[in-house]
């Protein structure tokens, strides 16, 4: 039986960027201890008390069917946070809980665009997006962030392939980057959605995670938030990957027609879960900044491992939790090193070619295990690096 080409042609034919990642699954399944510096994901667990919370919401019969667009208090407390970060007057009315940051991202490309659209995305990239923009019927059309400019995209670049498209999809701090957006560039990217009249979609996920300076939300610049589909989630924030709870941040009436969307693909997120995700809120900023502490502790580790090196430079690292180092004076591939790397030394990071042209010659290191073997692995790899340009 036929399937239907926006499933099957999902992954856009290419490889998936996740061959060095297999490989290391296989060997630590072959009993090769690996040192695994690939996965987006904390090293802790969800904090107990917030499990607890999410076991008495449970017993006290929170197990229905929540409301579809989010439990009231759940959407208060997102719109409150949201309001105190950025200024912008936000209510209930324009917060969707989804399950998610994934499911947000989907579910915000399927309200902007129609089937055969052009919907932007900036490479280097979150792996899932050009999958994501092609399974809601829309055409994906990546705009290179270079590494001259340490990623920071360029308005012109954008502006180059913005007409006729409908929306642009950023993400800051950025995944696979590490690196933050600058006022200077999150200006010229508003004005450039004004000029062309395109959705931004913004993909703030790892708004929590900024070692230098405040995080900005576009939303929150001059007639940005008609316009704007804020993607957030607690997976990162509050080490709740597995508990699929995120949401979207945008207009009324976009919000309005996301729960219809919403009522015919989820059905909301499971109640127990939304009373968690409420309890963590509600501890505020200094749990978030004990969450994203150890990435920042890490990061400077690296920072002083990688000061000295010709071989391996760091690319500006502001925030999330990974690294972006530059591997090209070394003459090899992201991939042909992050492969001899794992056959060599045992560590596994990831090629930064599965993440977009852009990062070719780059290899995206996460910063997820603990710091003594971090440091470690860092040092190993950098050794690694200057032995192949001595
Ligand atoms: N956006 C980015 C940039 C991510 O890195 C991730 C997860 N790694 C997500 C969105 C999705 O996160 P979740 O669905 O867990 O909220």
């Amino acid at each position: 039986m036929q399937l239907s080409s926006r499933i099957t042609d999902l992954l856009g034919g290419g490889s998936d960027g996740w061959g060095v990642f297999l490989k290391a699954r296989q060997m630590m399944g072959d009993g090769v201890p690996v040192t695994e510096l690939t996965i987006g994901e904390h090293d802790i667990r969800t904090a107990a008390p917030i499990l607890q919370e999410m076991h008495r919401a449970a017993m006290a019969g929170h197990t229905g069917y929540a409301a579809v667009p989010g439990t009231d208090s759940l959407r208060d407390a997102v719109a409150a946070r949201v309001q105190e970060r950025t200024g912008v007057p936000t209510t209930r009315d324009n917060v969707l809980i989804t399950p998610g940051g994934q499911a947000a991202l989907f579910a915000a490309h399927a309200a902007v665009c129609d089937s055969g659209d052009t919907a932007l995305y900036i490479d280097p990239y979150y792996a899932t997006y050009p999958g994501t923009i092609r399974g809601v019927g829309a055409v994906p059309q990546p705009v290179q962030a270079r590494a001259e400019d340490a990623f920071q995209p360029r308005s012109e670049t954008i502006a180059a392939v913005a007409s006729g498209a409908k929306s642009l999809l950023i993400n800051s701090p950025n995944n696979p980057t590490g690196v933050v957006y600058s006022r200077a560039t999150l200006d010229g990217i508003a004005q450039l959605c004004i000029d062309y009249d395109l959705w931004l979609i913004s993909d703030e996920v790892y708004d929590t995670q900024v070692w230098t300076g405040e995080h900005l939300s576009p939303r929150a610049l001059p007639d940005m938030a008609q316009r704007t589909l804020v993607v957030g989630s607690m997976s990162k924030s509050h080490a709740m990957t597995g508990s699929r709870c995120g949401w979207i941040v945008g207009p009324a009436e976009a919000i309005e027609h996301l729960t219809n969307l919403a009522t015919h693909t989820t059905y909301g997120v499971p109640g127990y879960i939304q009373d968690a995700a409420l309890f963590a809120l509600s501890k505020g900023p200094a749990f978030e900044t004990e969450i994203a502490a150890p990435f920042e502790r890490r990061r400077g580790l690296a920072q002083d491992i990688l000061a000295g090196q010709n071989a391996v430079s760091l690319v500006p690292a502001d925030g999330a939790m990974y690294l972006m180092l530059d591997i090209r004076s070394t003459g090899m591939t992201g991939e042909a090193f992050a492969h001899a790397l794992l056959d060599q030394h045992h560590i596994a990071v990831m090629p930064g070619e599965s993440f977009g042209a852009a990062a070719a010659g780059h290899i995206r290191v996460a910063m997820t295990i603990e710091d003594g073997e971090f440091s470690k692995a860092l040092s190993t790899l950098c050794k690694y690096a200057d032995g192949l340009t001595a």
